[in-house]
This record gives structure tokens, C-alpha cells and sequence, in this order.
């Protein structure tokens, strides 16, 4: 056994919880400090040299020289190492790993580096943020019912191993190791996270859950999104399972070979605990607190929470009951940013502490932006101010500098001197006809909104996407909504015109009132749509477990516009602004 192994075994909750406290101290001396680092390690490749930096690594000629970059601008580098070029363009250390991005977020999977120094700071975060989370809920020697999923791998035209970032840190022995000594074995074997078929891997999960249902103290995901999936793919195949588990046979649905080899080892047949979980569904009403029934002794939910994944959070609370919801860590698969160090905070209210160790960051004032009309300069992490929002930029150990991550980020205090950042959206605007601007998150607002009135016919949206229609003249914003039933017409005018209505931008209101943007169409999809959605995007090597509905649709997307439209069953036009 290596000194590494040895360090992995070893775990003290408390020891993780004062190096943080320690590092975020004086984060602003650690910040130049890693940045010193980054750029001393890497002083020779190809990109630090173009923009001469010559060998100095201080903050001041790092930003003199080195420009702000978008992927498309690290792109033609991180190509060349897909396609093999061996020699220092990045990073001094050679790169062998690549991960794409799930690409849900910009419309198409991109590729970007991963390396040892990213593995090393997952596992810094994912034991910070469960050293403070086993403060507040600590966990028995049990089991997680992990909903994670790894992607095809790849390799690159170069032969480099390619497959999402969470596949690559779900394959890798020190993930393992550190869930081992994190006390959060998942139930399910490799041969499920890693089968070719999502939708038995899903099934062959519950059913291990099930199995281990008694010894189950978390019910996890990467996106929370995967956990409301799973309990409802549950509502539709809990039957199946309870005949599998009586007969200790595992369905014919399930095919693939490997899976099949592992669940035979699990699967014995257990009347008695298909009894149970059979009375358990049957005396719940439309499913609420299903997981703590399902797994008594569920002590947390854990997964990204915040952002995009919002809008589940209702869904799951209903399946939760009173067991508490606790939000993941705040990351990409270009690497880390913070980890949730209170998790007794409601998802809505969950603040990211930066670890400034493993990236130097920097910060632009998206106010400043607006009053200005330009791009504010950056700032580094000790200037930020509470209450402001910024776009964020990664300089890290594996080969991105002053990197835009695309995401908007608001400082909400400080832990220690290191900021405590909520996420607010995607910097990138989503919906747009002329003078108007709309993020994700005024989506998710309006949306929110509109399903109020739903809530009283007791109907949900299962899930939702947007399109600007700019074939009609004027163009309009398109609402795609996926709903749980039936809802009658005259609701659905009404959720139409509260849409219309609950986009306050004053580009958006002052175009509607003359009508140089058209009504706001809302437009029902057919039940299991999404999933259809989903579909694609594993088809195109998407890992579910780093899946993220796009919010927005555009005009390339073709492939989603058709699923999107061959599945419209009722339209409907506002008339809020007539
Ligand atoms: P990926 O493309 O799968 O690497 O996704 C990374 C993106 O997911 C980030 O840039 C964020 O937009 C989003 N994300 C990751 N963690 C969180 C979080 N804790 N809260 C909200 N959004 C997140």
C-alpha cells in the first residue's frame, strides 16, 4: 500500500474542518500564493509564453499579460492536446484525461482538461463540505443510495481517455476510497453506475436501494434533478421491483449482461420485504414522504440543489417529507469553487465558501457592467463586496487561465475572509428579441409564478424550456411546459397571461405594450417529453448524472425543437398585454 493509499484511509472530520478554517483565514494570501503556484508550475507551456510572462508569476504581470478567455479562445490548445500533441501547451504536465462538459448549459458538450490536481480537489471539497455536514447530521456506518451514472468513455483522436468529469472521478480508486471513509458506500456496483443503458441502470438502483433499505442513511444524486427522476420512474415500476425482490428474479426488461451478473448476486428472493415495500406504497397518499418510508433511517438528501435545479426542489420535498434537503458543492467539470459549509440552510438559501486553494478566481462587478455600458475590470476574491454579483473567472492547475465559467455569482457574506457566493444563473442571456433581456433566472421566476396557479388544481409542471420565435413578425418568446395532468383551457390561458405578465425587465414589459415583441405562447408538451429530451442528450454522450434541462432552446438545437415540436399538445397565446 502507497503513502497515498494510506492518507486516503485516514479520515478525521475534524482535522478537514480546521484546514479549512485555516485556509480561508487569510484567503487573499492563499489565493496569490496558489496563483504563484499555477503559474510557476506551468511557466514553460506554450500559452503562458505566448502571452510573456517570461517566468514571472506575481498578480500584477499575470494580469498585464495574460487575457481574460473564453472556451472557444483555450479551445484550438485543449484540441491539440485531444489530438495528441505531447508537448507543454497548457500545462507543463501532460494531460491524459478529457472531460466533456454536459453541455447542456451551452447548447453543446465541450471538451476541457482534467488531470490528478482536479481529482485531488474533488476530494478536498467533497470532504470539507461532509466534514461540516456530518457536524449537523452525522451518519451511522450505513450506505447511500447513490442515483449516479458514468458516460461512454471516449478516446480522443490522440488516445487520450474522454468521458464526463464525474465519470472520470467516479472511476477513479480514490473516489472510492474517500466515499469508503466518508461512511457513504453507494448500494449499487459498478456494473450499474457504469451500464450502457441508463434506464436499467436507474431501475437496477431502486432496486438495490430497496434491498439495502434498512442500511440506506442517504439518498444522493450529483443534480438533484436525477433524484426526482428516479422516485418518479419509481411511481411508474414499483410493482416490477416488488416481484423481482418476492422472487429473487430479476425482470427480463433488465438485458444487459453485466448487470444482470451483478444483480444476481444481490437479488434473493424476499417475500417479506416485497410485502413491505408494496404496503408501504399502497398506503401513501400520491407519494408524499415516499423516500423516508422507502428508507427509514434516510438521514439527509444530498445533491446540487441550486441554480437550474431549483424548480425540482418542490417535487422533491414532496417525496422527501420532513427529511432535510442538503446541497452539493458548487463546481464544473472545469473544476471547483465552493463548498456548502452549512447545510442546515434550505436549498433556496445555500451559500458556496470558496476554497482558495484550488483555483485563484476572480471576480467581475456585473452592476458596475450595467451602469457603465463596458466590462468592469476583475477583481480578486478579498475586494468583493456583499450583496453584488459577479461573473466568475478560474485560473487553475489544469491548464485554464482567467477563465469564464459563464456563471453569475452573488456574495451573500463571508466566511472567515473567503466570500460565501450564491448562484444566481448562467451569465449567457436566454431570451431575446430586440431590446429585452431575460435570463435563465427570470425564467425561472415567471415560471414559478404562472405554476402558482396550478398548484390550486393540484397540477405540477414536470419540466420546462423556452424558444424565441422570430419567425413571426414580431417575434415572441415560446414556453414549453410538460404538466403531471390535465389541466382545462381557461387555466391554461391563465398561466399563459401570468407568464406574459411575471417578465418584469423593462426592455420585455415596454416591447409588449407596443407590440414590438408578439404575445407570449405557451405551448403543452405531451407527458414523458422530457424524458425523450434526456434521451438524446445520453445518446450524445451525456452523462444523466451531470444532466441539466436547457432552458433555452436555439435555433442550432435542432434535434431538441423537434422533439419539442412533435410532442405539442395545446397552445395557447397570452392576451395580458391587449
Ligand atoms: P457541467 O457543464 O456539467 O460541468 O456543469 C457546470 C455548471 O453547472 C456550472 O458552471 C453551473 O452553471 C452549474 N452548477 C454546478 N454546481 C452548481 C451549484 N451548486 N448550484 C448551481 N449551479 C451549479
Amino acid at each position: 500500500m502507497t503513502m497515498m493509499e494510506k492518507e486516503e484511509e485516514i479520515f478525521d472530520p475534524e482535522q478537514v474542518v480546521e484546514e479549512f478554517e485555516a485556509l480561508t483565514r487569510d484567503a487573499g494570501k492563499v489565493q496569490v500564493e496558489t496563483l504563484k503556484k499555477i503559474l510557476e508550475e506551468n511557466s514553460g507551456t506554450e500559452y503562458l509564453q505566448k502571452w510573456g510572462l517570461n517566468g514571472r508569476s506575481d498578480l500584477e504581470s499575470f494580469k498585464a499579460c495574460v487575457p481574460i478567455a473564453s472556451h472557444q479562445d483555450l479551445d484550438p490548445y485543449i484540441q491539440r492536446i485531444a489530438d495528441g500533441e505531447n508537448a507543454p501547451l497548457l500545462t507543463s504536465k501532460p494531460i491524459t484525461t478529457i472531460s466533456l462538459s454536459s453541455g447542456t448549459t451551452q447548447g453543446k458538450p465541450k471538451f476541457v482538461p482534467f488531470n490528478d490536481d482536479l481529482l485531488d480537489s474533488t476530494m478536498q471539497i467533497y470532504k470539507t463540505s461532509y466534514a461540516f455536514r456530518n457536524r449537523e447530521f452525522p451518519i451511522g456506518n450505513g450506505k447511500a443510495l447513490q442515483f449516479i451514472y458514468g458516460s461512454k468513455q471516449l478516446k480522443t483522436k490522440g488516445g487520450l481517455a474522454a468521458g464526463t468529469a464525474t465519470t472520470n472521478v467516479f472511476r477513479h480508486p480514490k473516489f472510492k476510497r474517500t466515499m469508503k471513509a466518508m461512511q457513504t458506500t453507494c448500494c449499487s456496483p459498478d456494473e450499474i453506475i457504469f451500464g450502457p443503458d441508463f434506464h436499467q441502470s436507474l431501475y437496477c438502483h431502486l432496486l438495490c436501494g430497496l434491498i439495502y433499505r434498512e442500511e440506506v442513511q442517504v439518498v444522493s444524486s450529483t443534480f438533484a434533478h436525477s433524484i426526482v427522476h428516479a422516485f418518479r420512474t419509481f411511481e411508474q415500476v414499483w410493482q416490477d421491483l416488488c416481484v423481482d425482490i418476492r422472487e429473487g428474479v430479476l425482470t427480463s426488461k433488465v438485458t444487459v449482461p453485466s448487470i444482470r451478473a451483478a444483480m444476481a448476486k444481490l437479488l434473493k428472493p424476499d417475500p417479506e420485504l416485497a410485502d413491505s415495500v408494496c404496503e408501504k406504497c399502497i398506503g401513501l397518499t400520491n407519494w408524499y414522504g415516499l423516500i423516508p418510508e422507502l428508507f427509514p433511517n434516510t438521514k439527509y438528501i444530498y445533491g446540487i440543489m441550486t441554480g437550474s435545479m431549483e424548480p425540482y426542489l418542490k417535487k422533491l420535498r414532496h417525496f422527501a417529507g420532513d427529511i432535510p434537503l442538503v446541497s452539493a458543492d458548487y463546481g464544473s467539470s472545469e473544476g471547483w469553487i465552493g463548498a456548502n459549509v452549512k447545510p442546515k440552510m434550505t436549498p433556496e438559501r445555500t451559500t458556496y465558501a470558496v476554497l482558495p486553494n484550488i483555483a485563484y478566481f476572480e471576480f467581475i462587478p456585473l452592476r458596475q457592467n450595467i451602469i457603465n455600458g463596458q466590462e468592469a475590470q476583475p477583481i480578486g476574491l478579498d475586494d468583493v463586496k456583499i450583496g453584488e454579483e459577479y461573473e466568475l473567472l478560474m485560473t487553475n492547475l489544469a491548464g485554464l487561465y482567467r477563465y469564464r465559467l459563464g456563471d453569475v455569482v452573488k456574495v451573500k457574506g463571508f466566511h472567515n475572509s473567503t466570500p460565501e457566493l450564491q448562484f444566481v444563473c448562467r451569465r449567457n442571456l436566454l431570451l431575446t428579441v430586440n431590446i429585452d433581456k431575460n435570463t435563465e433566472k427570470d425564467l425561472q421566476l415567471s415560471v414559478e409564478t404562472a405554476s402558482k396557479i396550478l398548484s390550486a388544481e393540484k397540477l405540477e409542471i414536470v419540466d420546462f424550456t423556452s424558444k424565441v420565435d422570430s419567425t413571426t413578425d414580431p417575434g415572441h418568446y415560446v414556453i414549453f411546459w410538460e404538466l403531471s395532468g390535465e389541466a382545462s383551457d381557461e387555466i391554461l390561458r391563465d398561466c399563459c397571461n401570468c407568464l406574459d405578465k411575471s417578465f418584469m425587465d423593462a426592455g420585455y414589459v415596454s416591447s409588449r405594450k407596443v407590440n414590438s415583441i408578439g404575445a407570449l405562447e405557451l405551448r403543452i408538451v405531451e407527458r414523458g417529453t422530457f424524458h425523450k429530451i434526456l434521451d438524446h442528450y445520453v445518446g450524445l454522450g451525456a452523462a444523466v448524472s451531470q444532466f441539466k434541462t436547457p432552458r433555452c432552446v436555439g435555433p442550432c438545437n435542432s434535434s431538441v425543437l423537434q422533439i419539442l415540436s412533435g410532442n405539442v399538445v395545446k397552445h395557447y397565446h397570452s392576451t395580458a398585454y391587449k
